[in-house]
């Protein structure tokens, strides 16, 4: 879409989240944001690649922790490029909300939400083994939860976005800092900071920067990610697990999101899907997610958790009907 000053402010009122820097539990603990209440434009699929010299990636961004994941401090990236997608030359600005960062339809990926941590705490609970596995985080932003598979020694892990902004400036920094590790190269000497002294580091990464060549990032909307996977040159397998956290919101979404998990997932394979159990202001939750999966008859569904902090909280367990 062509960027006028005009989209921008309709933008500003109309699409994406207030947001507050800190990610986690209570961030909207309101329910009074969500995370796009405008109708998504077709958005083309690209492949982003990972760029060879990693201290760049993290150059100029706050890197924080949260346990053992590293991710960039949103509020303080200093973007000075506009969504690929824009074309408009060079800005260079200090963040005040996210939904300044990114002109056009922002879907809600700069910020970490809650039912993430929800996901995250699910895998251990339920001993969720990524050894090997290749795992999809679907509609990732900052992408922990690809990144929890990567930790979990998982074969490949491809992260999708649809704002290619948010791939470039959050997930593939967030990779690389998990990727890169003990914080020595983020330290005052390297490209990035981290809040946290030496001795709160953790001592040695899960994974190495090896680990990114499991990677993969796509920008897009659902379908043309599908599409650009599926008849990509590079070899494509489906699958095994696909992750998702608060993409469920609107329901002008589900047939895209629907068809898109049931034509990359594998046939044994399985989605975990963790969401809010009703948005407000948009419209989508879990249990019309839910009936909506039903009604294609695609996919068994079953909710495997229910976090009954302040808004319900679910996370749901997906497989093909004819699977094992
Ligand atoms: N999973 C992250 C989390 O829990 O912190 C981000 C959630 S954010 C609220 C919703 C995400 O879904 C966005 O990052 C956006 O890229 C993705 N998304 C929503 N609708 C989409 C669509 N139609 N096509 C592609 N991606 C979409």
């Amino acid at each position: 879409p062509k960027r006028t000053q005009e989209s921008v402010e309709k933008s500003k009122q109309t699409s994406g989240p207030v947001v507050g820097s800190s990610p986690g539990p209570g961030t909207d603990k309101h329910g009074a944001e969500t995370p796009s209440e405008k109708k998504f434009c077709f958005k083309a699929a690209k492949e982003h690649a990972v760029p060879e010299d990693l201290d760049k990636v993290l150059e100029n961004k706050v890197v924080e922790r949260r346990w053992d994941l590293y991710y960039i401090n949103v509020s303080a990236v200093e973007m000075t490029r506009l969504d690929d997608t824009d074309g408009e030359g060079i800005v260079s600005k200090s963040v005040s909300s996210h939904s300044d960062l990114i002109p056009g339809v922002y879907e809600g990926g700069l910020k970490i939400w809650e039912c993430t941590f929800d996901l995250i705490d699910y895998f251990s609970e339920a001993k969720i083994q990524f050894t090997n596995k290749t795992v999809l985080d679907l509609g990732c932003g900052a992408g922990l939860l690809g990144i929890v598979a990567l930790k979990g020694k998982a074969g490949k892990v491809h992260f999708q976005d649809y704002n290619s902004t948010v791939i470039d400036e959050i997930t593939l920094p967030n990779a690389v800092a998990n990727c890169i590790g003990d914080g020595s190269r983020m330290g005052s000497g390297g490209g990035g900071k981290t809040q946290e002294p030496p001795s709160k580091r953790p001592k040695k990464a899960e994974c190495s920067p090896d680990a990114l060549t499991k990677c993969r990032f796509f920008s897009g909307e659902w379908s043309e990610v599908s599409r650009l996977l599926s008849s990509s040159n590079k070899p494509f397998s489906k699958y095994d697990i696909i992750l998702t956290s608060e993409t469920i919101y609107n329901p002008d979404y589900y047939a895209a999101l629907h068809d898109t998990l049931a034509q990359l997932l594998d046939k044994n394979g399985r989605v975990y899907l963790a969401s809010k159990a009703h948005y407000f202001g948009v419209g989508g939750g879990i249990y019309l997610f839910e009936k909506f999966v039903e009604e294609r008859n695609i996919f068994r569904t079953s909710i495997v958790k229910i976090i009954d902090k302040g808004l319900q909280r679910c996370i749901m367990e997906m497989a093909f009907k004819d699977s094992s």
